[in-house]
């Protein structure tokens, strides 16, 4: 027998992965709307030839003209509108991962109204709607605080919310593990909230059409509480297999964000911080899925009242994939924001390099703000070549990161001076409200 008609192994392993999959979709059966770039739309057309475009924009993207260099060039890229059949969703994430060695692609929409409105809004040059107001002054000049909460970080910490988290079956959007997860990361936000502490309120939101529910930690500005900073990371994993079964620790992704999220939380109780605008840390439930969580989030704040002064993405921080430190992600991202965080790194953490890379539309919950016109941004664990591919499957544990936190720390760090230098106002204008600094 010749070798060329025996199914490659890769061809069985993506038709077991297809099986599995579909047998535990097949009930979903609905109609749904999902943006999605031109690589995602090939792999979904392999697997659902009869796929229907509904609509197609360019849209202009920063891309870095070289790793070590804050320099970009701008490209077009294209992005779908497709029909497509709510049970293919989450298998089209996982062969966008297998196919295209790149996370999500895509983004899910509530109706094809919305991801027309998504495409329009992409393809305007300056994607800015007026609800988000005037960029902050992005000055540095909290030196105070900052080096007070810094040395309190742990690492130590970060590793037991990895494990945490881990140790669920998975934290699928759809399984009873997922929502357990949900519901352990809301007690564990509240559990270090000081008996008596005023401002602190943690609450879970839930989605229309899968159980898992996002986790929110507010604590309310003490001065410009209608201007807030939003700190987030998906909650979810995904691997192939039955919804129940399936084994996905994602300790990298992402129980490494949500553990850096947590530990800026816990200095932030520990040593007493008071904001001057309201800071958010938001565990978004179903990000595996085309970004749904935090897109129905993004939406909500769209049409609130509270003006979002910056969006920061902690998804994947703990392999450390390159020699390069921290990755600023260029695309689908705020150009004056990433270099805001590049002078922090400068200013606060001087020993961690910084390098630019680029992940295509729809890599994380980022986009669901930036599609809406927010400044968000997306620092990284690696290169986009380099970052860690056991992700999406039950080898995306603390073994494949050495069981250490020393790459998760950098970004619980970053994150930190982040949210404490954008929430709070420089001393001599905290209570000056007309400045609008
Ligand atoms: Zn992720």
């Amino acid at each position: 027998m010749n070798k060329l008609s025996l199914p490659s192994r890769r061809l069985t392993r993506t038709l077991a992965l297809v099986a599995g999959t579909l047998i535990s979709q097949a009930a979903l059966a609905a109609p749904a709307w999902i943006t999605l770039s031109a690589d995602a739309l090939a792999v979904l057309q392999r697997m659902v030839p009869q796929t229907q475009v509904v609509g197609t924009a360019q849209t202009p993207v920063a891309v870095p003209l070289s790793a070590r260099s804050p320099a970009l060039q701008t490209r077009s890229e294209t992005v779908h509108a497709v029909e497509i059949d709510e049970q293919w969703i989450e298998m089209l994430s996982l062969m966008v991962h297998r196919e295209l060695a790149r996370c999500g692609g895509f983004v899910h929409h509530a109706s094809q109204a919305e991801a027309l409105a998504t495409l329009h809004r992409l393809s305007l040059a300056d994607a800015q709607p007026s609800a988000v107001g005037p960029a902050p002054s992005y000055a540095i000049d909290n030196p105070k605080e900052v080096q007070a909460l810094l040395p309190l970080m742990q690492g130590s910490h970060l590793l037991a919310t990895v494990d945490g988290l881990a140790a669920f079956q998975n934290r699928r959007h759809t399984s009873s593990h997922g929502v357990a997860a949900s519901d352990w990361l809301a007690d564990k936000w509240r559990a270090l909230v000081p008996v008596g502490r005023k401002g602190v309120r943690v609450t879970q939101i839930s989605h229309s059409g899968y159980p898992q529910k996002s986790v929110m930690l507010e604590i309310v500005g003490s001065t410009r509480a209608h201007e807030s900073v939003v700190l987030g990371g998906h909650l979810d994993s995904i691997a192939s297999g039955t919804v129940e079964g399936a084994r996905a620790p994602g300790a990298d992704d992402n129980a490494s964000g949500i553990a850096a999220l947590t530990e800026i939380i816990r200095v932030m109780m520990a040593g007493n911080y008071v904001p001057s605008r309201t800071l958010r840390f938001i565990g978004y439930a179903a990000e595996e899925v085309g970004l749904r969580g935090s897109s129905d989030i993004a939406a909500d704040f769209l049409t609130r009242s509270e003006q979002v002064m910056g969006v920061l993405q902690l998804d994947m921080t703990a392999f450390q994939g390159d020699s390069t430190d921290i990755w600023l992600y260029t695309d689908y991202t705020s150009a004056l924001q990433n270099t805001f965080l590049a002078q922090l790194v400068n200013k606060y953490l001087p020993i961690y390099s910084v390098g630019y890379s680029a992940c295509g539309y729809a890599c994380s919950d980022h986009a669901s703000w930036h599609n809406r016109g927010f400044r968000a941004s997306f620092p990284h664990e690696a290169s986009n070549a380099n970052y860690n591919r056991t992700i999406h499957t039950l080898n995306d544990t603390t073994a494949t990161f050495g069981n250490s936190s020393a790459h998760m720390l950098k970004f619980a760090q970053l994150g930190l001076v982040y949210a404490v230098e954008l929430g709070s106002l420089p001393r001599g204008v905290r209570g000056a409200v007309a400045l609008g600094n």
